[in-house]
């Protein structure tokens, strides 16, 4: 039997991160088995839809290599693969429950529904309904479908047993049929609710796995109740763990937390957010955290996605971020950085590659990079304290003895290489007789106006380059004069 697994959003916005885990789960699991992945899109309550929201998951799941075999912008053997152009299945099916004895007709109307929730709250019980139209005559369903009165269909939910099934992650559940109840299959706008419409599409759609969020953990021997009445096989049920904001807090799409998108403009790389989520409820056997995705199909293993909460710790997946960052080569480092450096500097005016091999290996998130390079851009105003340094025995006046040296030398360097930079730099200190920290700090300060930079002083002149150093210089050396006297 070919495993069959689906993720199963619906487009209310951009994907968030528990989203996509279940989505990189679903994935995981087919491709270990060597089975399907499909998308489908539950766009059945139609007040929660959001614009653009299915293009989205489809570029999300694009982005991240999740690719699908079956889905709404692919095809398929099983289509369509969005629920709002499959309403005439689902009415088919609920006639067919209704036939079947496991649903009914119900055409109560909003005021007789208000009444009974003010009797079941009056006793302080929750809301229940009261199978009312169940014991309708046929004939009289029959005068009301006739008439065009409104009506929904509801699950005929037994009032004695229990309901058993068992999930692969939490064990056996079971919920005693007295703690369901008749819940809407087909709304009054033909459309189905998520209790039918995931039940005809998984059914129909060959589904053999299904992954989802713990909150469907317990409705499921509802649904059934519902493949049981259709002699369906039930699939087999992986419910996942919820991902929390901390212990108290779910991350949670209503709330605003954070969605994928979120994370990448935050700097974030799309594998490094993967790999991260994977682990948000899953352990590998072994102490690997890296993983490409290749190698979590190939670690992927339902015995260790967790029971409990996972929580979601940002800077866990900062460190993992900075880890892929330096996994970069230089041609992928540029081309990735290259938009955040363009927020700062004119990329065109200095060398790529050393800048690179300056900033790649400690940066965590993209998005720093603008903040590290900008100084490159424009000189900064400074403040001449700057050049105090306890340590290296550096002050603003000695600073300016130093630099005033180094100007003519600099200025008359026929070659500003970084090895001629270097020789240069090295034989004024020896004929000055100080350390190199005493000129090469307040060159650095005096041609970046920052006190952190990525490289030292030998590295910024040459990516600044000899014209931009001297200017830098003279500058610094009038203000250090003008703040001395
Ligand atoms: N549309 C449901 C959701 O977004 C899917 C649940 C499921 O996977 O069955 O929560």
């Amino acid at each position: 039997m070919e495993v069959r697994t689906r993720f199963a959003p619906s487009p209310t916005g951009y994907l968030h991160i528990g989203g996509l885990r279940t989505a990189l789960y679903a994935f995981l699991f087919a491709k270990k088995h060597g089975g399907k992945f499909i998308l489908r899109i539950e766009d059945t309550d139609r007040e929660r839809l959001v614009n653009q929201a299915s293009e989205i998951i489809y570029r999300t799941l694009k982005d991240t290599g999740l690719v699908y075999d079956e889905g709404p912008d692919v095809g398929g053997p099983y289509g369509p693969y969005i629920q709002s152009e499959r309403k005439d299945i689902y009415r088919e099916y609920a006639q067919e429950l209704v036939r079947r004895g496991a649903a009914y007709y119900c055409f109560c109307t909003k005021e007789r529904l208000g009444g009974l929730r003010t009797q079941c709250e009056a006793k302080g019980k929750q809301f229940k309904y009261d199978k009312h139209c169940l014991s309708l005559a046929p004939e009289e369903v029959q005068k009301n479908l006739d008439a065009g009165v409104p009506y929904v269909i509801r699950q005929n939910i037994p009032t004695e047993g229990e309901t058993t099934y068992s999930d692969m992650v939490y064990g056996d559940i079971t919920v005693p049929n007295s703690d369901m109840e008749d819940n809407i299959l087909l709304k009054s706008d033909g459309y189905p609710t998520y209790n039918l419409a995931n039940v005809v599409d998984d059914h129909l759609m060959g589904i053999t796995h299904v992954i989802r969020g713990i909150e469907y953990l317990s409705s499921t021997p509802k649904y059934n109740l519902l493949y049981k009445a259709l002699e369906w096989d039930v699939p087999q049920y992986i419910h996942l763990p919820p991902v929390m904001r901390d212990k108290h807090a779910k991350l949670s799409k209503r709330h605003g937390d954070a969605s994928y998108e979120d994370f990448i403009a935050k700097g974030f790389l799309s594998p490094a957010i993967l790999n991260y989520i994977a682990l948000l409820g899953w352990s590998p056997s072994g102490n690997q955290e890296i993983f490409t995705l290749p190698e979590l199909i190939d670690a992927f293993d339902v015995s260790g996605i967790s029971k409990s909460p996972a929580i979601f710790d940002v800077e866990k997946l900062t460190w993992m971020n900075g880890e892929y960052i330096r996994a970069l080569s230089e041609e992928e480092f540029i081309s990735t950085a290259m938009p955040y450096f363009e927020q700062a500097i004119d990329p065109d005016k200095f060398d790529l590659p050393l800048l690179t091999r300056l900033i790649q290996p400690r940066l965590e998130v993209l998005t720093d990079i603008p903040g590290k390079v900008a100084f490159l851009g424009k000189m900064p105003d400074y403040g001449i304290d700057l050049y105090n340094h306890k340590k290296m025995k550096v002050t603003p006046e000695s600073a300016l003895v130093n630099l005033k040296e180094a100007y003519p030398v600099l200025r008359d360097l026929p070659e500003f290489s970084e090895t001629a930079l270097h020789d240069a730099m090295m034989g004024l200190v020896q004929r000055l007789g100080i350390k190199n920290g005493q000129l090469l700090y307040p060159l650095r300060v005096a041609i970046s106006g920052v006190a952190v930079t990525p490289g030292g002083a030998i590295e910024i002149a040459y990516l600044l380059g000899k014209h931009e150093t001297l200017s830098r210089l003279e500058k610094s050396i009038e203000l250090l004069k003008k703040q001395l006297v």
